[in-house]
């Protein structure tokens, strides 16, 4: 069995939904200790962190996973069972097989071949690991970290996020940005009454209906050559006493924009405000910004390298993406750092029997190795123990 095989079962078998671990962290920390990395336990919480660096100066290459996963449902809807690794088809099967444990286990074979084979590397590559990233506020994870590492002038040049990004092949898409999330609760305020006595009430349903209609049909940008148009929904629309004869006292909605960076959180904010107050509608409205747009631009360093290793890994031009949710990239691209996601096959995350394909898997450490080589290897190589090389 593959080292990074045999890794991504033992990750598997501990149970870590979110904000457990499950000892994941505390495994990993001490193989990377063993070929010479530092390593600190940052817990805040009931969120484990991990920070493992090797080497000083110069640019910092990271490598950023999650060790959580999310909940497996009901186990009897899996043909094996959510946490016992089990191998058929070609695919590893278990829960965080794709999302991410086999990412970490490649990040993990990856820096500990590296650094084996080029001790004396130019800059510092590291690993960060959180068992925060599938929970719903993640205040305690890499939020948390990058708010230290700003605090501590902790520099992070290169960023890979092992978020499972390949469609059908590994590495025939990476992600080089992602879009922002502003989200509006927002209130709308009437006056209750009888149905048949209109002028006495005000219908909360009908004065937000002409502005919904105006904000859906909104053009907010027009995107740019990285990212679609920015997108408005609203996903919760709430009003009425439940009785058919009373005019309601009130309606909530939630909406959301999923933005480029063609637009700020602040424009879409004060131009949804308008359109309410242009509609004459008596609202209050509460505003959260879960991430703000990033953007690896066309020619930086790590987004040339992270293209040139995926078109030799899957033998096609790998699409370059800002599409999908959010992930941790979030929180390290305010500091200045380039950021990209590579990962395993998407099709099967979040869903009964997650899996990776094996033959993907054990391509993956090599992928991982090759973006070190090319940004960090110029340092002297030290005596080579072969790709093989374990502690
Ligand atoms: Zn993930």
């Amino acid at each position: 069995m593959s080292d990074v095989l045999a890794l991504t079962r033992d990750l598997i078998a501990r149970a870590s939904v979110t904000p457990e671990d499950a000892g994941c962290q505390a495994l990993i920390a001490g193989r990377l200790e063993r070929v010479g990395f530092r390593v600190e336990h940052l817990r805040f919480g009931e969120v484990d962190n991990l920070w493992a660096t090797h080497g000083d100066g110069g640019p910092t290459l990271v490598f950023l996973g999650h060790t959580d996963v999310v909940p497996p449902g009901d186990a009897a809807d899996w043909t094996s069972p959510p946490f016992e690794p089990t191998e058929r088809d070609g695919h590893l099967f278990g829960r965080g097989a794709a999302d991410m444990k086999g990412s970490v286990a490649a990040m993990v074979l990856a820096l500990e071949d590296f650094v084996v084979r080029h001790p004396a590397h130019s800059g510092r590559v590291g690993l960060l690991l959180t068992s925060d990233e599938e929970g719903p506020t993640n205040f305690d994870g890499v939020r948390k970290v990058a708010e230290r590492f700003r605090a501590t002038g902790d520099r992070i040049d290169w960023c890979v996020v092992g978020e499972p990004s390949s469609k059908s092949r590994l590495g025939d898409l990476i992600r080089v940005g992602r879009r922002g999330s502003l989200t509006g609760t927002l209130a709308v305020h009437g006056v209750q009454g009888h149905v048949a006595y209109p002028e006495k009430a005000l219908n909360p349903i009908h004065a937000f209906a002409p502005a919904l209609a105006a904000l859906a049909a909104e053009r907010w940008d027009e995107g740019n050559a990285d990212f679609p148009p920015t997108s408005f929904q609203v996903s919760n629309i709430n009003s009425g006493t439940g009785a058919a004869n009373v005019i309601p006292a009130a309606l909530r909605a939630t909406m959301n924009f999923r933005y480029s960076t063609a637009s700020t959180a602040g424009d879409l904010r004060a131009r949804t405000e308008a359109i309410l107050r242009a509609h004459g509608v008596d609202f209050a409205l509460e505003w959260n910004v879960s991430g703000e747009p990033f953007l690896s631009p066309p020619g930086g360093r790590l987004r040339e390298v992270a293209v040139a290793v995926c078109r030799e890994a899957s033998g096609v031009e790998p699409e370059q993406s800002t599409g999908g949710g959010t992930s941790d990239g979030r929180f390290i691209a305010p500091l200045g750092a380039e950021v990209v996601e590579i990962g395993p096959c998407n099709a099967t995350i979040h869903k009964v029997d997650e899996c990776v394909g094996i033959a993907d898997l054990e391509r993956l450490p090599a992928l991982y190795g090759a973006l070190c080589e090319r940004l960090l290897a110029g340092g002297q190589a030290g005596t080579a123990r072969g790709a093989s090389a374990k502690a």
